[in-house]
């Protein structure tokens, strides 16, 4: 049997690279608590992201969990299930009520049209996922949040290093919330960041993950403990360096999937969005068992013998959790449960060999009856 295929494997700089740049923690012994590496990865992000705040966290979920408790609000949140634990379980987390608007079947991330009818007097934010790095329709969610006053955070951990109309992804809504967790596009082993508008946000995010700590003397919010620690920055700052050409590779990876996998019947490949700078973090496809003539789980298998790892990402829907006791309606989110049950992320990550690639959708193609 050929090698082990995981569905991704994580960016790394070299040996050399990574001890270079935390040589200078040995002198100055300081390891975490917004140190100097913290400092110059915040500024080398606003500077590759264009944007003019952010503020860097232990994870991506912590990010989210805090920018919701920074906004203090109240009531409903309307978000999608087709999403990870993380958006969810943040919204609960901080006693709100997560209110689940349906997908779009193109792009996999909030249907608008259904987002209105959703809001009521209780609501209070919405909180759309850029499923697989797909930019959500963000003229329409803002034209929304605007007529009835709503916070609009994004959850933005597929996104990173992207760009929509030639803007930084994160420059759009109250609030974008990023995730450099190892198995992402750019990690710094983990991590997480939000980028914002209003300054005021800011520092009461950095409160927040520090305890809520706010002088020596003075805790005047019950925060969490957040912070991204230095040797975590140092990683991030060794991605950033290469994430262009490891952007690039994908690129590759993703082209060889299409050269195989486009046009074939039953087979629904993500969407290619004109105006958006992708990062190619993931490579979905949609199996419909009756015309492809395989099922998901059969590919899925097919593809574990050979010891290729795909991933049922995003299954199941969050709103069918057993940690929320059949609290929401399934049913609500018809096309979400569609594709929760038909999808597979594909392997990519930038040192994915083509020929590896090539084998993969040979796998997948063999599985038609
Ligand atoms: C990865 C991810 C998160 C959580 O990020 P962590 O860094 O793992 O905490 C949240 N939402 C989405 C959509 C993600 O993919």
């Amino acid at each position: 049997m050929a090698d082990t295929i995981l569905v991704t494997r994580s960016s790394m700089p070299t040996l050399e690279e990574y001890m270079d740049e935390i040589k200078t923690m040995w002198d100055s012994h300081w390891l975490t608590n917004m140190g100097p590496k913290h400092k110059q990865l915040q500024a080398e992000l606003c500077d590759y992201m264009g944007v003019e705040n952010i503020d860097l966290f232990t994870n991506g979920h912590m990010a989210i969990e805090l920018t919701l408790q920074a906004m203090n609000l109240q009531g409903e949140v309307i978000t999608t299930p087709f999403t990870f634990a993380s958006t969810t379980h943040a919204i609960v987390r901080n006693g709100l009520e997560p209110v689940f608007c349906d997908i779009d079947p193109v792009t996999f991330t909030m249907d608008v049209e259904k987002l209105e009818s959703l809001i009521t007097d209780r609501t209070c934010a919405i909180m759309p996922v850029h499923v697989y790095g797909n930019v959500c329709n963000i003229e329409e969610i803002e034209r929304i949040a605007h007529k009835y006053e709503l916070k609009v955070i994004y959850d933005a951990c597929h996104t990173f290093g992207e760009t929509y109309k030639g803007e930084g992804i994160g420059s759009f809504g109250d609030a974008s919330c990023f995730s450099f967790h190892a198995t992402k596009a750019f990690n710094s082993i983990e991590g997480g960041a939000v980028t914002f508008k209003d300054k005021s946000l800011g520092m009461k995010l950095y409160e927040l993950k520090n305890f809520g700590i706010h002088g020596p003397e003075e805790v005047d919010a019950v925060g969490a403990n957040a912070k991204m620690n230095e040797f975590c920055a140092a990683m991030g700052l060794c991605n950033l360096r290469h994430l262009e050409t490891e952007i690039a590779k994908r690129q590759k990876v993703a082209e060889r999937y299409r050269s195989h996998l486009e046009g074939v019947e039953g087979l629904q490949l993500n969407i290619v969005q004109p105006e958006v700078k992708s990062n190619y973090a993931y490579f979905p496809v949609v199996f419909e068992e009756k015309v492809f003539g395989a099922s998901r789980a059969e590919v899925f298998d097919a593809l574990a013998e050979q010891g290729i790892g795909a991933r049922k990402y995003f299954y199941p829907l969050t709103n069918t959790f057993s940690a929320f006791h059949g609290k929401y309606n399934v049913m609500e989110t018809p096309v979400a449960l569609h594709v929760s049950k038909r999808v597979l992320t594909l392997p990519m990550y930038a040192d994915l060999a083509l020929e590896d690639v090539d084998r993969i959708c040979e796998l997948i193609l063999s599985c038609r009856k």
